[in-house]
């Protein structure tokens, strides 16, 4: 299916986003608690699509671009060690499972990746894993981030992109995004005073850049400025059904407002296509607690907990792309099942997603991405792994019945993974220094969490 959409269209999306999902309010009510909450289903939900399928695609009439609606995320690609790779990391990427997942998305239509200088191998990797198809089968999105070493010139910026072409052995990207812009101060210091922008408009216009953009990471406040700086083709920033109302609500963040929402309606307002990270917040929605699962299984037996999150996004028709950063086959293979013949949640189901967002929430989790903006530590504490740790067991561990057995046993649970850790890296190294502090684009009060886990952890 091919959706054409105008700014019109877009505006009808703005709407049908903004005001009826305010009213998800009552139907928290009536959710209650799950029955069987803990009961997981036995096999897969989901079936791979039909050899010789494509997903559904979108048209971008300002653009001229026809995508896939979803994009394959490349800074967790698979690694030889296991696992996914990640932003800064420099752990070997697997190159053969990487061509792999390459080959199968584009087979099946997706044709839009998103890649970085800061994610490690992974622009040399994709680079490779791309080459060996027809240049106008892909998409390509690399970013510049300039952040260079505390005084960000233009020689480092040209240097950076130009690196980039290389790695990725292309002499044009088709987006590229200015990195991790959270206000008017970043802008100007990695791009505006040293003409690196300037310089970027000039290799647009001569076809090395086709299509010119941001990510954001920062807070409502500091969108509007950056938007109205120049006509962007396409703006990119993090849409979940978590962070729909706020994004650090309830779990305290710093004072500054963040939701999706805002920055969504905002961008289809000005006739902006809307890319989006983390639909999945990371896998943090893909792991939700059991009881949160069940809720969502008992709406929609068909579709796992990343599927609900993934639907959710995708059903707003100012969404250009959702990207998913993929580590394995199998999540591509599910992704790609959902995005084959897409059913859009309607209203209903958005503002029982909403709903769905308050029961997360009311678990206590830690939003934690395991991006790993926040490292290294200079205290040497692997700030995303023992949230990872926390997060497993945040409901037993924050104000839950300690008579249960359940809630014993996942305390347990938790205090044997905490203990298993190497002794430098877990949260009672943490001295309180502060400086991930700033670092966090989820805004997560970093030390006052390691404080609580430390507390927790004493007190167990
Ligand atoms: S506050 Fe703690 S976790 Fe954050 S950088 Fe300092 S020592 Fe590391
Ligand atoms: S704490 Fe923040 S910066 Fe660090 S890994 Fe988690 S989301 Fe990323």
């Amino acid at each position: 299916m091919d959706e054409k959409i105008t700014r019109r269209e877009a505006l009808k999306g703005l709407f049908f986003a903004g005001m009826g999902l305010a009213a998800g309010a009552p139907l928290m009510k009536s959710l209650g608690t799950p029955a069987a909450a803990a009961t997981l289903p036995a096999e897969a939900p989901w079936k791979e699509a039909p050899e010789g399928s494509k997903i559904d695609t979108r048209t971008w009439d300002k653009m001229g671009e026809t995508l896939g609606m979803l994009g394959l995320g490349c800074m967790r690609l698979p690694t030889l060690g296991g696992g996914g790779g990640g932003f800064g990391r420099r752990q070997a990427l697997d190159q053969e499972a990487v061509n792999a997942m390459v080959d199968y998305a584009i087979a099946h239509g997706v044709n839009y990746f998103d890649t970085a200088p800061a994610y490690g191998e992974s622009e040399v990797v994709t680079g490779k894993a791309l080459s060996r198809h027809p240049r106008s089968s892909y998409k390509i999105a690399t970013k510049i981030s300039n952040m260079g070493g505390g005084r960000p010139t233009l020689a480092a910026g040209k240097e950076m992109f130009e690196t980039s072409l290389k790695n990725l052995q292309v002499d044009y990207v088709d987006f590229l995004l200015l990195h991790n812009l959270q206000d008017m101060a970043g802008y100007n210091s990695r791009f505006k005073e040293n003409g690196l922008f300037e310089w970027l408009l000039q290799q647009k216009k001569a076809g090395r850049i086709k299509h010119l953009g941001f990510s954001f990471h920062g807070s409502n406040e500091d969108l509007p400025g950056l938007v109205d700086l120049y006509d962007w083709d396409f703006v990119q920033i993090q849409l979940n059904y978590a962070d729909w109302k706020d994004m650090s609500a309830g779990w305290g963040g710093n004072s500054k407002t963040t939701s999706s929402e805002f920055l969504y309606n905002h961008l289809v307002s000005k006739g902006i296509p809307v890319l989006v990270m983390e639909p999945v917040k990371g896998g943090a929605l893909a792991s939700v607690s059991d009881g949160v699962a069940a809720v969502m299984r008992e709406r929609h037996p068909d579709l796992t907990p990343a599927a609900n999150a993934l639907s959710f996004v995708g059903s707003l028709p100012g969404v250009m792309v959702t990207l998913s950063g993929m580590s394995n086959m199998e999540q591509l293979k599910e992704n790609v099942s959902l995005f084959t013949d897409f059913k859009p949640f309607d209203q209903k189901e958005m503002d029982f997603m909403l709903t769905v967002a308050d029961l997360y929430k009311s678990k206590g989790q830690i939003p934690c991405t395991a991006c790993k903006y926040c490292m290294p530590c200079p205290a040497g504490v692997d700030i995303p792994g023992n949230f990872k740790i926390f997060n497993t067991a945040s409901d037993a561990l924050t104000d839950a019945d300690t008579s249960r057995k359940d809630v014993a046993d996942k305390r347990k649970a938790f205090l044997k993974l905490y203990n298993e850790q190497e002794a430098g890296i877990r949260a009672d190294a943490c001295i309180g220094c502060n400086a991930c502090l700033p670092k966090c684009p989820q805004h997560i009060s970093i030390p006052t969490h390691m404080q609580r886990i430390k507390d927790i952890v004493a007190r167990l």
